[in-house]
């Protein structure tokens, strides 16, 4: 197993989990209660109040704790827009934010609130020019997050942080992928909110922080009402070990800060290179510069995403594509770069980390190579036989098949043979089926898919169950292939378009 996922969580780091076990274990005390118990548990809060107002350069009062940065990121937008009044007010955010940004935006933009989404660059970045641009004098707040945690690109906020002040105009960041492992000083940045995460710089899952500028105040309608506590803007109990082990995992990342930022971008560059030198059709999704030290995205020309992610096996990646969804929807922040549909598909997040070794780079950037090897030669051994044109000819325009699996099935039957295919040319799946007949009878088939691994399964099922048929004999429904392979509520589109290349080639039989 090599893990490079660091965007999406990180491991604990040990002293983080050494200062939570107390808490965990023999120590009791609500930090809001008045006896030794409570005091102790709030000693423990405040000091590591304390542990991660300093990585920011902020005052311990300016810390607020939350769930995570998905509240964080709630609190500040929803709790900003509502003290003001959703009234005549404007946003300026954009495209590539986290969806905790994008959804709390587009709530209050339901409820009325203007909003301007800005569109990055073809490198993911958004400008100071842009910004100002979209500005308005309604302009109430600009929510932009410091590193966008697809990309890694960089967004200029500490440039834009003086210019917004001046302004009088409420500025929100999303740090969670900047925070221990960029610089970030708030005491010389004027930012006004800033949202962190814990589990994103090696400290606990569930627990995050939003940053509330005192001077001059922001301020915020609180979003959870009850015992009044972070000051009035974020009632509950609080949980002391999470927050003890956040503080220490703060502690540690502004020590290791300069250190291990450098050490990540030479791995990440000699992974970028090796993968660049040995593989050809690779696009860099993000800016050369312009980019946290963790974090390369790449898209792979010729081969489908979920198939590729598939085919690595236990490297522990992030792929842009979400076949899951009923809806396949590719990374909406890879589409706002300019990215299609496949290319944004077809791509790799590799996160690294401070366990990340140069050994493990190494191991996975030939993993990657071989998985992309197999599936383009798998691809293109299906499209090297001259085929009668399929029924949307133009979907196949370009080799981009990723038929994977048994490789006999996917080499390509002579002239002659018919074909069918199902899919439109604009969606990601599509299925091409091929027959070779014998007086009106299939005696053999073979099949090629652009989809994820259970529409190469149908695809591969159905070759096998074409062979020995007649025109008459081809009755097969989505339900039926659902049975067979048994296929999940959330993949039914995948024996949909099998269903879709049976009747296309059964008409194709009759036609011939
Ligand atoms: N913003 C960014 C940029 C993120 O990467 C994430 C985590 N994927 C979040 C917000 C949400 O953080 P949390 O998991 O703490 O809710």
């Amino acid at each position: 197993m090599i893990y490079l996922d660091h965007a999406a969580t990180t491991p604990l780091d040990p002293a983080a989990l050494q200062a939570m076990l107390p808490w965990l274990q023999d120590r009791v005390g609500n930090p809001a209660s008045d006896h030794a118990w409570g005091r102790a548990a709030r000693a423990a809060v405040e000091h590591a109040r304390n542990q991660v107002a300093t990585l920011l350069g902020a005052q311990p009062e300016e810390i607020v704790w939350t769930s995570g940065a998905t509240e964080a990121n709630n609190l500040a937008i929803k709790g900003a827009l509502e003290f003001r009044g959703l009234r005549g007010a404007h946003l300026v955010t954009a495209r590539t934010e986290h969806k905790s940004v994008v959804d709390s935006v587009r709530q209050l933009e339901s409820q009325g609130l203007r909003v301007t989404w800005l569109k990055p660059d073809a490198q993911g970045l958004i400008s100071v020019e842009q910004v100002l641009a979209a500005l308005a004098p309604d302009t109430a707040l600009v929510s932009l997050m410091w590193v966008n945690n697809e990309t890694g690109v960089i967004n200029p906020v500490e440039a834009l942080a003086p210019l917004l002040r001046e302004r009088g105009i409420l500025f929100h960041v999303d740090a969670v992928q900047a925070a221990g492992k960029l610089p970030i000083d708030l005491s010389c940045t004027p930012i006004d909110l800033l949202s962190l995460s814990a589990h994103k710089l090696y400290g606990p899952q569930g627990v995050g922080a939003l940053f509330v500028r005192k001077r001059p105040r922001a301020r915020l309608s609180p979003q959870l009402h009850g015992g009044g506590h972070e000051q009035g803007m974020r009632s509950g109990t609080l949980p002391t070990h999470q927050i003890a082990g956040f503080g220490e995992a703060c502690r540690i990342a502004a020590e290791q800060l300069a250190g291990e930022g450098a050490r990540l971008s030479a791995l990440r560059d000699r992974l970028q290179q090796r993968l660049q030198t040995a593989l050809p059709g690779l696009y860099l999704n993000g800016h050369p510069q312009s980019r946290a030290p963790g974090i390369l995205n790449l898209s792979f020309e010729g081969v489908e995403g979920e198939s590729l992610r598939a085919s690595l096996g236990d490297l522990a990646v992030s792929s842009g594509s979400a076949c899951s969804s009923a809806t396949r929807e590719p990374s909406y922040v890879l589409r706002a770069l300019g990215r299609d549909d496949e290319l944004a598909g077809a791509s790799l997040r590799f996160s690294l980390g401070r366990g990340t070794t140069s050994a493990e780079v190494d191991q996975a950037a030939q993993r990657v190579i071989d998985a992309v090897a197999t599936l383009r030669r798998i691809a293109g051994s299906g499209t090297a036989a001259p085929v009668t044109p399929p029924i949307n000819a133009h979907a196949y325009a370009t080799p981009v098949w990723a038929a994977f699996s048994n490789p006999a099935h996917a080499t390509a039957l002579p002239e002659g043979a018919i074909t069918a295919a199902a899919g439109s040319p604009a969606g990601a799946l599509r299925l091409r089926l091929q027959a070779e007949l014998q007086d009106g009878r299939i005696v053999r088939a073979a099949w090629q898919a652009y989809g994820c691994p259970v529409t190469l399964a149908v695809g591969e099922w159905l070759a096998a169950w074409l062979e020995g048929r007649r025109a008459g004999e081809l009755r097969l429904t989505a339900a039926d292939l659902r049975a067979a392979l048994e296929i999940s509520d959330d993949k039914a589109q995948c024996a949909l378009l099998g269903e879709d290349a049976v009747l296309a080639l059964e008409r194709q039989m009759s036609l011939a």
